[in-house]
């Protein structure tokens, strides 16, 4: 390819080692750079569109600590193989950091033609590798951005594939996307959010509320959930499906989730002891190995008995480096925190993981009793789901309940705990204290009566 530089300089591929990656001989991120400089200087009398993507491995850090190193570098060998294999004599691939790798495709002019040679690098990357006398899968998402107008530098580029890498990884595993100008808004919003919170965390203006847990039957409060609420003054309400991801992503989710706690267990001191609290833990304190500490450090400093309290965590949390989450949720359960799994049913629920993680509760899913009336399917998914827990002796509390036939038919099913609107909304630490008092001083009346 050397003469298509068009600029007489000439260097040699395979030995210049300052613009190669050591460890799969590919070109490196200077290689990259380079050649896409190169090749915009020479777009810039033809304006012809041309395509980059960067390639992503799903989930390859839990891949190098089960089967070791010195393997992760041997699947890294091997992917690079593959993606050099499936390159055009025009097409370029070098690695640019631990486990991404990104492509120049000089002769794509169309997002219909970069996503198909994204997806057939998709389908290369996802068959079995063989690491020693075992084989490991793996996925890879895609970011692509279409060079589109001399206006472009190489770093504009790779930053709009960035993002639509971003945005391929937020939305599952193996996907390929194409960068469009929404996503840049919504990039913008998703930094505008991060920064109020940031602020918001730091002012301490994150707050706990708290949605009863009930016996279904007697309809008796037997503990809370505590939610994050967060409200700028700027961006007003904002949903914690919205900026738990995101404090997730920007490295917050620790120092909330330390606050929240903090807040919640100050306030849930002056329930009636018997009342547990429970609290979420996002799958990234999962990996965390800081977690468990902090949790037992707030505990200490706020006195909160940690046999009252329930830690919610989800698959999702458990997959992505099992071993750190199975040592996390070990060391919380040695001081009697008990540890109950989150909207079971709808991540990728894998009953092997019931068998290796002992869990005292089971969460399910507000999308099995939102259609549990009208739905078969969800009602035997119920019913098994509440046979499964029988059996391995685990609590259940089924989530997201809103109406009367709902509870009745839950209860027909044997199923002991609910939660939801039917019950009360989520409600802040006064009105829950509130709340509290009315109930038992109406109980002791009539206990006393
Ligand atoms: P989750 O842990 O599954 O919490 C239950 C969600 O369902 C809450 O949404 C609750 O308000 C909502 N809900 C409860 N009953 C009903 C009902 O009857 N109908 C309907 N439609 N919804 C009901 P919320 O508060 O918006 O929280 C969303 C998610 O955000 C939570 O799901 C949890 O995963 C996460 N989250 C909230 N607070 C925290 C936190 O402090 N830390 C972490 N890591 N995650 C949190
Ligand atoms: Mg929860
Ligand atoms: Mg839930």
């Amino acid at each position: 390819m050397g003469g298509s530089f068009g600029s007489g300089q000439v260097f040699n591929e395979g030995t210049d080692l300052a613009f190669t990656d050591p460890l799969t001989g590919l070109g490196n991120m200077r290689r990259f750079f380079d050649k896409v400089d190169r090749l915009i200087a020479e777009r810039a009398e033809d304006p012809a569109p041309f395509a980059i993507g960067i390639v992503d491995l799903d989930g390859f850090k839990p891949i190098n600590d089960l089967f070791g190193r010195r393997a992760g570098d041997d699947i890294l060998q091997q992917v690079a193989m593959r993606l050099k294999a499936a390159m055009d004599t025009h097409s370029t691939v070098t690695r640019v950091g631990a486990d991404e790798f990104a492509f120049l495709y000089p002769l794509v002019f169309s997002e219909d033609a970069i996503v198909d040679k994204a997806l057939m690098l998709v389908e290369v990357l996802s068959a079995p590798y063989d690491v020693g006398d075992r084989t490991a899968r793996l996925s890879a998402s895609v970011g692509c951005s279409l060079f589109a107008s001399g206006e472009e530098t190489t770093e504009i580029l790779v930053s709009k594939a960035e993002t639509a890498l971003y945005h391929a990884k937020r939305s599952g595993r193996g996907r390929v996307v194409v960068y469009t100008r929404e996503m840049e808004e919504a990039a913008k919003r998703v930094t505008r959010i991060e920064q109020a919170l940031r602020r918001a965390v730091a002012g301490s203006e994150v707050e706990p509320h708290f949605q009863p847990i009930v016996d279904l039957k007697s309809r008796r409060i037997i503990g809370f959930e505590t939610l994050a609420r967060w409200t700028d003054r700027d961006l007003g309400f904002v949903s914690p499906s919205v900026f738990i991801p995101i404090a997730e992503e920007r490295g917050i989710i620790g120092q909330l989730s330390q606050l929240v706690l903090r807040k919640a267990t100050e306030a849930a001191r002056d329930w009636p002891d018997d009342l547990f609290l429970s609290f979420n833990l996002s799958p990234s304190q999962l990996v965390d190995q800081n977690t468990g500490l902090q949790i037992l450090s707030i505990l200490a400093k706020t006195g909160f008995d940690p046999k009252r309290l329930e830690v919610e965590i989800t698959e999702t949390g458990l997959m992505t480096d099992p071993a750190s989450a199975e040592k996390i949720v070990n060391d919380l359960r040695a001081v009697g925190i008990r540890v109950s799994l989150d909207d079971f049913g709808t991540g990728q629920s894998s009953l092997g993981r019931l068998r290796e993680f002992h869990f005292d509760k089971l969460k399910i899913d507000r999308a099995f009793v939102s259609s549990i009336m009208d739905d078969k399917p969800s009602e035997h998914i119920i019913r098994a789901i509440l046979a499964m827990c029988e059996g391995l002796g685990m609590d259940v509390v089924a989530e997201g309940i809103e109406d009367e036939a709902q509870a009745k038919r839950l209860i027909q099913f044997g199923c002991a705990g609910g939660q939801g609107y039917l019950f009360g909304r989520p409600s802040d630490a006064k009105t829950t204290l509130g709340y509290l008092r009315d109930a038992y001083r109406a109980a002791a009346r009539v206990g006393g009566a």
